[in-house]
């Protein structure tokens, strides 16, 4: 599912907390999570446990890898409860 989409438009920070979404910020990227959305697939934790580790607190540090490899991951995510936005863009 595309991360940097919701509903087929353009995430926004502002959209994204609305509709119940945490932050998890980064330099080049900011992760967002929903846990009511989540179905605990698991693809997130195995495309990159540096950035996801499900045990930990916080469970996300989006700088624990390149904002090219979060957003790639995070793009795994098939329930939709993963989301970024890159700066600078
Ligand atoms: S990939 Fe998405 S649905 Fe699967 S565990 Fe991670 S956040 Fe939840």
């Amino acid at each position: 599912m595309d991360g940097a989409k919701l509903n087929g438009k353009p995430v926004t920070q502002e959209t994204l907390e609305e509709k119940g979404y945490k932050r998890y910020h980064g330099e080049g990227i900011d992760i967002y999570y929903s846990k009511d959305i989540c179905a605990h697939i698991g693809n997130c934790v195995r495309g990159n446990p540096e950035i996801f580790e499900v045990g930990r607190r916080p469970w996300i540090i989006a700088d624990n890898g390149t904002a090219e490899n979060a957003a790639y991951v995070v793009d795994t995510c098939p329930s939709g409860a993963l989301k970024y936005i890159r700066k600078g863009e």
